[in-house]
């Protein structure tokens, strides 16, 4: 097969511990994992369904890169969280056997263009634009689930050094299996999948010049340095 062009590789992020590198199919995120967050976004915490939306593979950007403040934005939010990486296949698995498709777990960034959320959301609209751009899934290495437990480990995030969010892997709203549970009843999962678990309180702005630096106990922390706009 001849094709016209040639796309980029496919993004891929390290694993430690081995020389091959974790290659990305597909970004699922939650929103509004955790009740102090969605309370102080204005949101009501139900236990109705995980909301999900999705970012493109595009919007990876590896931990310890400086990226250009995203455009069309005037008030772009970093949201720490857990993200979990898919390595068996997995379609209508029940809570209680998802774990087992658990491949492992990094620190990531859920950027959020929030201006442009909030006005989709006031409307009705997609919140895509809001969310998904170049950039805005940011990760750090992989640690294979056999070196990390889930319970009760903290996750944090400093903002030049002061601390912004503070919280506890246990706060979820939905827990890591009902959530894969979850997701394959609309989606057959697969390697490459990754799921961003939502994040704790203390969202804030961004502003060029800015280091973010990301933590879960127990897994390889991230940085993120917001360069001027282009
Ligand atoms: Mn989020």
């Amino acid at each position: 097969m001849t094709l016209l062009f040639d796309l980029p590789e496919t993004p891929s992020i390290p694993v430690q511990g081995s020389q091959a590198r974790y290659p990305v199919r597909r970004v699922f995120c939650v929103g509004r994992n955790y009740a102090a967050h969605a309370l102080e976004l204005g949101n009501a915490v139900d236990r109705e369904a995980p909301i999900w939306f999705n970012k493109a593979p595009a919007a990876l950007c590896l931990s310890g890169a400086t990226i250009p403040y995203p455009p069309g934005t005037a008030n772009c939010h970093y949201e720490m969280e857990l993200v979990v990486t898919i390595g068996a296949p997995a379609f209508r698995i029940a809570p209680e056997a998802a774990m087992a498709v658990v491949h492992g777990y990094a620190c990531g960034l859920d950027m959020t263009r929030r201006d442009l959320q909030n006005a989709a959301k006031a409307k009705g609209y997609p919140w895509d634009t809001g969310k998904d751009f170049e950039n805005g899934a940011v990760i750090g290495p992989i640690t294979p689930a056999a070196g990390f437990s889930l319970a009760g480990q903290r996750i944090a995030l400093t903002q030049n050094g002061a601390v912004k969010q503070d919280g506890v892997l246990s706060d979820m709203i939905w827990s890591i299996p009902e959530l894969i549970a979850d997701l394959s009843r609309l989606y057959h999962l697969a390697p490459g999948d990754l799921i961003y678990t939502g994040t704790p309180a203390g969202v804030s702005a961004v502003a060029p010049g800015d280091v973010l630096e990301g933590t879960v106990d127990g897994l390889e922390p991230l940085r993120l340095e917001i360069g001027a706009a282009e």
